[in-house]
């Protein structure tokens, strides 16, 4: 068992702790559990809430929605992903399930390039040409975009993310009860 699995031991040290009855605190982790296994399909989540949230302001649509889904794990169509636009409504990406995970990053950091190439890029564009839209080739660019977003992945899981990491379960528990003596005052 992991440092930070739940298991019955943490279930009754957390509920001797706050004096929350065993029961509850096991009810909180079987719900908990249930709305947190929809991670899974949530790549790129901080990439993919910026741009929504960029975009928002710049459309004036704050129901502007980027969403990612998988395909039938029976799809042939391995290793590359799709996406569709609405321009100021939807951006939907599609990928395979089966995609190794590393791909299927890369690729879907590549498909938000598209997105980042109509929508944000023009903005900046003073050399005449004619805009990028749903039809213009946005190759290779698009993967210009995408190695930025996974430099920015790497850094953040390799040099940021440790150090928000708490050393210990019962280090963690720890915060939370002064949190708690905090806000009972
Ligand atoms: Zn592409």
């Amino acid at each position: 068992m992991s440092e930070f699995s739940v298991d019955d031991e943490k279930i009754t040290y957390i509920s001797e702790q706050f004096q929350v009855d065993k029961s509850q605190v096991g009810l909180i982790h079987k719900l908990f559990s249930r709305v947190i296994d929809g991670v899974k399909n949530q790549y790129l989540a901080h990439v993919v809430r910026c741009m929504e949230s960029y975009i928002r302001k710049k459309t004036g649509n704050p129901m502007f929605q980027i969403n990612t889904f998988p395909l039938d794990p029976a799809s042939p169509v391995l290793n590359v992903g799709c996406a569709q636009y609405y321009p100021e409504r939807y951006f939907s990406i599609f990928f395979h399930p089966r995609m190794d995970e590393r791909q299927l990053r890369a690729c879907l950091a590549h498909e938000l390039g598209h997105l980042f190439i109509i929508e944000l890029l023009n903005e900046e564009k003073f050399d005449g040409s004619e805009p990028f839209d749903k039809t213009t080739l946005t190759e290779p660019i698009s993967s210009i975009f995408g190695i930025f977003t996974i430099m920015d992945k790497n850094h953040f899981y390799k040099e940021t993310a440790s150090n928000f990491n708490h050393h210990s379960w019962e280090a963690l528990i720890q915060t939370f009860i002064h949190l708690q003596e905090k806000t009972a005052n």
